[in-house]
């Protein structure tokens, strides 16, 4: 049967090791554990160029919300496994991170359509101290419903830990592109609510797993809704004028959504499940949403939600360190907790 690689036991033990020899790579900085997001997109060029723009755009926010909170980021093309081509991807990516970086704590997947909506907002760490996977998701919709969007893997975070690692191992059987993958379509068709038929893809895998293995995984793992991890952008990109009114960054959820994710919008490839016009306005909106939060650094802002012009906020001054604490997130005054 298929396998990430060779099985390996003892990880938490020779991670434990490595570190004790390694002072120089705590897995702690400043008192935050260490976390490392991945993300990326196909080895090849969009089927259109204006993907590929969307895709530097995508690329451009996660740097920026990672550059202010001090994460570190890996973008990916390549496919460490061909069998594991597509949403697959991630599977061995992470594993293959959790062992070259023993010294990362979380390994938090963002898929690349997911874009950092509130560049204030700091995932709650410790809340998961006894966990081991953080996801999006609802138990109701999980274990009454058994709905095919119980979860959202288009963010989520790991620990690296042989936990995580035997986790990866039951959730790739499904993974094996061709006859695998299809036949493990209809089962997950047959068992998901919701679920239309396609062949076998990781979020309703990953559902599966932990429906049909509740005992062995659940008590690891936290089903996250306090805030968007993930956030599904139907429902919020019309409303981002109504929360710039009313709220401000820093909150995380349906009043300033932590994560905006195009679920459906394909547009770097061919088809999606919606007209591909309305993804990339919806897109560019949530684009300079989340841009102006770091442009305000800087003392502009984008004119409008849609379009690339911007224009100034405040004049320049000769005393510029007389704002700078007041401005930027990094600073402890804008810490909310
Ligand atoms: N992905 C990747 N390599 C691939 C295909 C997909 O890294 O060859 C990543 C990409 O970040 C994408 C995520 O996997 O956002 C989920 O794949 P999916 O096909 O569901 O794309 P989405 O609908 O999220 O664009
Ligand atoms: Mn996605």
């Amino acid at each position: 049967t298929f396998t990430l690689g060779p099985k390996i036991s003892d990880w938490d033990q020779q991670r434990k090791v490595w570190l004790s020899q390694k002072p120089e790579f705590p897995t702690f900085v400043n008192g935050k554990a260490r976390i490392l997001l991945v993300t990326g997109s196909p080895p090849n060029p969009c089927d259109n160029a204006i993907g590929d723009h969307y895709l530097l755009k995508a690329i451009k926010n996660k740097i920026d919300y990672c550059r202010l909170h001090g994460i570190e980021i890996v973008y990916n093309m390549a496919h460490l496994d061909r069998e594991l081509a597509g949403y697959w991807a991630k599977l061995p990516l992470i594993r293959r991170l959790m062992l070259s970086h023993p010294e990362v704590e979380w390994i938090w997947w963002m898929d690349s359509d997911a874009f950092f909506t509130d560049m204030v907002f700091e995932i709650p760490l410790s809340k998961y101290d006894k966990y081991n996977l953080v996801v999006h998701g609802y138990p109701d919709l999980m274990f009454e419903q058994k709905s095919w969007i119980a979860l959202n893997t288009g963010s989520f975070l790991f620990r690296n830990c042989q936990w995580s690692l035997d986790l990866l191992d039951a959730w790739a059987p499904m993974g094996p592109k061709g006859p695998i993958r299809e036949e493990a379509g209809k089962l997950l068709t047959a068992n998901l609510k919701g679920r239309p038929a396609f062949e076998a893809d990781d979020q309703s895998a990953l559902i599966y797993l932990l429906l049909s293995q509740k005992d062995q995984w659940m008590d690891k793992v936290f089903l996250e809704n306090q805030y968007y991890l993930h956030g599904y952008w139907a429902g919020l990109v019309d409303r981002y004028e109504e929360m710039m009114e009313k709220y401000h960054p820093g909150l995380g959820d349906e009043r300033w959504p932590f994560v905006t994710h195009f679920v459906g919008c394909k547009p770097c490839g061919s088809y999606g499940d919606y007209p591909v016009e309305r993804c990339l306005s919806s897109m560019q909106r949530a684009f300079n949403f989340a841009d102006n939060q770091v442009l305000k650094l800087y003392g502009f802002k984008h004119r409008e939600l849609l379009g690339p012009n911007i224009k100034r906020i405040r004049n320049e001054t000769v005393t510029p360190l007389e704002i700078v604490d007041q401005l930027d997130i990094r600073h402890s005054a804008h810490r909310k907790s």
